[in-house]
């Protein structure tokens, strides 16, 4: 059969980011990144030229796959409410791209297309059942099972970072308490840190800045014990986070992609002890790959190229 090209579209807080995709090839045809200015008018205008830069004057193109911060429907593709790009909430994303393009256009969140990604490019490949986390300022999952991606009933599944593990916890972004990202996002992390020198905690780390999940991370491998304390709260977490979810999806790989993730040890030592201590039977982890994301900044292009593929091939 005859395949086209696939425009992929990342739309993220910061930058807008389209590239073309020829079948069967890894390296994008063409790509083109432009800041969102998401505070300012036109950001609808912006995605629509950085997509028709990409867009092959002399190819077919046979759909457009499109990652986006949720809240969304990923069957209609309405973007609800995206956190930073207020101008786009209950906005006709995919139907607006589709009339303008003539052709298909498909959405999904941005961790659940990551997920995608890595399950079909990345570190996930040969896999049918897989979870994927991303840790960085929050929390966001994907799961693929029987090599298909959860969607669920109204497209809002695999939102792992809104997993409740301690009732009354810490605020969440979401404004809920106790969630896993609560704890084991950066934000959670920091959160924690500066709580506890405001309480006149001693540490390395001086109470009237604002440290940084990052400066965090150092002052811990310099052996700063608050540090250190903060990153085995969240790997603690992480591990009770994880555990729940091999319990209801029994993967046979767990990635991690985001910032917060690569801080080795002093997150996945924490969260090792942690994993083992509450699975409810140690098959679980049998012949389980935990490993991290392989296509950094790109999971998001190359999941939306994905969906598109998977979409058409229905
Ligand atoms: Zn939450």
């Amino acid at each position: 059969m005859h395949m086209g090209i696939i425009v992929a579209v990342d739309v993220g807080g910061t930058q807008l980011r389209a590239a073309s995709y020829a079948k069967g090839q890894v390296k994008p045809v063409a790509q083109k990144r432009v800041e969102t200015l998401a505070n300012q008018p036109g950001a609808f205008e912006r995605l629509i030229k950085v997509i028709e830069d990409v867009f092959p004057k002399d190819r077919k193109v046979d759909a457009i796959g499109v990652a986006s911060p949720g809240p969304l429907d990923p069957y209609t593709g309405y973007l609800l409410a995206p956190p930073n790009i207020q101008q786009w909430h209950n906005f006709a994303l995919t139907p607006q791209l589709s009339k303008h393009f003539g052709v298909p256009a498909f959405l999904d969140n941005d961790a659940n297309l990551a997920c995608l990604a890595e399950w079909k490019f990345g570190a996930g490949k040969g896999h049918r059942d897989v979870l994927y986390l991303t840790v960085s300022t929050g929390v966001g999952g994907g799961v693929i099972i029987d090599d298909r991606l959860l969607q669920g009933y109204h497209g809002m599944a695999a939102e792992l970072g809104h997993t409740t593990v301690q009732a009354d916890g810490p605020l969440c972004g979401c404004g809920q308490r106790g969630h896993l990202e609560s704890f084991s996002s950066g934000t959670g992390i920091e959160h924690f840190v500066a709580n506890q020198l405001r309480a006149g905690r001693e540490s390395v780390l001086h109470p009237d800045k604002n440290n940084s999940a990052r400066d965090i991370s150092e002052a811990a491998k310099r052996g700063d014990a608050l540090s250190i304390e903060a990153y085995a709260i969240a790997g603690k977490y992480l591990g009770i986070g994880v555990a729940n979810f091999l319990h209801a999806f029994d993967p046979s790989v767990v990635i991690f992609g985001g910032g917060v993730s690569q801080s080795g040890p002093l997150l996945f030592e924490p969260f090792d002890i942690s994993l083992k201590e509450r699975v409810i039977h140690p098959r679980y982890l049998e012949g389980l790959v935990v490993t991290r994301a392989e296509l950094g900044d790109d999971a998001g292009l190359l999941g939306a190229r994905a969906l598109a593929e998977v979409k058409l091939q229905k």
